[in-house]
């Protein structure tokens, strides 16, 4: 494989834990430069500097993505300390997952300015620069959930289907405009991470446990792939990645 993550700087949101930690340590082990935001600060500084220890470049910022203001902070940070931007990874996510009739309408609320808003908030960041460049690389993280219907997963759904149409729409627009930004979209499986610690309904906590101990992927493997959308040639848009663990669908 022709490592061209070597040398990009990619910025990664929700990089304090799971899927965005892996991808973090991954890029800059292959000699990516990585800016880590996430809202904890003792485990992004824990994470960077790991990285650092290991020979890798890194830098970390708290950021929270529901803030335009926080994310175009977090870019700006890349670009001043690395020199210039080439990837956003939009990762953080929330899952409070529970019946809608349970009308846990905070966690609703919370769940769509996270996950979408959030997203919408990446994409906002960057691509002013972006489109003066011509060229950059949009990702970010739908899910399985993006492309199915599940029960307790209402407002969860609602986001990932939404992630999956903005992304696509934002394909559309950057061929039609002629900017070269490229997308891709992650659609993993269950995978182990953090995600389930903050259900607060315990019959529907109870569920995705046991449902994540049947098959699960690592958050390395979904790293692996969101390596791989990030080291096609400049001209090579893999647009969507959908990742289950072997024997599952
Ligand atoms: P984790 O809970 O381990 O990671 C979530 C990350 O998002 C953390 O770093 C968290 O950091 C960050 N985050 C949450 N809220 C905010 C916020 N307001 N501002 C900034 N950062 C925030 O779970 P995963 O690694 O699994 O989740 C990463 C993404 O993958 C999510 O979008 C999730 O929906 C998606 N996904 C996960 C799957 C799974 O099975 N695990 C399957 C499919 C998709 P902090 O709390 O420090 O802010």
């Amino acid at each position: 494989l022709n490592l061209t993550v070597k040398n990009k700087v990619v910025v990664i949101t929700g990089a304090s834990s799971g899927i965005g930690e892996a991808t973090a340590k991954l890029l800059a082990k292959n000699g990516a430069q990585v800016m880590l935001g996430a809202r904890r600060e003792e485990r992004l500084q824990k994470i960077t500097q790991e990285i650092i220890d290991d020979g890798g470049q890194a830098a970390y910022r708290t950021v929270d993505v529901r803030d335009l203001g926080q994310v175009q902070n977090l870019v700006e940070d890349a670009i001043q300390k690395f020199g210039h931007l080439d990837v956003i990874f939009n990762n953080a996510g929330i899952m409070p997952n529970s019946p809608l009739s349970e009308l846990k309408v905070q966690e609703w609320y919370d769940t769509i300015d996270i996950n979408l808003k959030g997203v919408l908030n990446g994409i906002a960041a960057v691509l002013p620069t972006f489109t003066s460049q011509k060229s950059g690389q949009v990702i970010a993280t739908s899910s399985v959930a993006g492309l199915k219907s599940f029960t307790d997963g209402a407002i969860y759904g609602a986001t990932k289907w939404g992630v999956r149409d903005l992304m696509e729409v934002l394909h559309m627009e950057s061929a039609q405009e002629g900017t070269n930004i490229r997308t891709a979209t992650i659609y993993p499986s269950a995978t182990k991470s953090e995600l389930l610690d903050h259900i607060s309904d315990q019959r529907v906590h109870a569920d995705m446990v046991k449902h994540y101990n049947e098959a699960e992927l690592t958050s390395e493997d979904v790293a692996k792939v969101v390596q791989f959308a990030i080291d096609q040639p400049e001209d090579v848009n893999i647009s969507e990645l959908t990742v289950y663990p072997t024997g599952e669908k």
